[in-house]
């Protein structure tokens, strides 16, 4: 019970971080950057879902650099791929698919169950 309670602590913690991060992004970047490297210290000691988040969006997985949307990563949509998420620092990109068939079926029965 204690350590569910220490889970859903350190979940809200790295939302909140995440959120600072981008809030502060456009004034102070380095700080952005020890928000994020602390959310992810955070994501690591309690092994949560997060992380996942955390490793598509905010880090390179080639320079461990960390990003954030716009000032040190480009993002851009690819015909039939995906999300294409750009490095800035070392040029590095990955693709996050989003024009998966299975996707946009588990989509369409979310949008079909609210309807009816
Ligand atoms: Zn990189």
């Amino acid at each position: 019970m204690v350590k569910k309670k220490a889970i859903a602590i350190a979940r809200e913690r790295i939302d909140i971080l995440i959120r600072m991060a981008l809030d502060t992004a456009s004034e102070n970047v380095s700080d952005a950057e020890s928000y994020v490297k602390l959310a992810w210290r955070i994501a690591e000691k309690f092994n949560i879902r997060g992380k996942t988040i955390l490793r598509r969006y905010f880090r390179c997985s080639k320079c461990k650099n960390f990003l954030i949307p716009g000032y040190s990563c480009r993002i851009r949509i690819l015909k039939k791929r995906g999300l294409g998420v750009i490095c800035m620092k070392c040029g590095k990109l990955k693709i996050i698919p989003i024009f998966n068939e299975e996707i946009i079926s588990r989509t369409a029965r979310l949008k079909a169950g609210i309807g009816s």
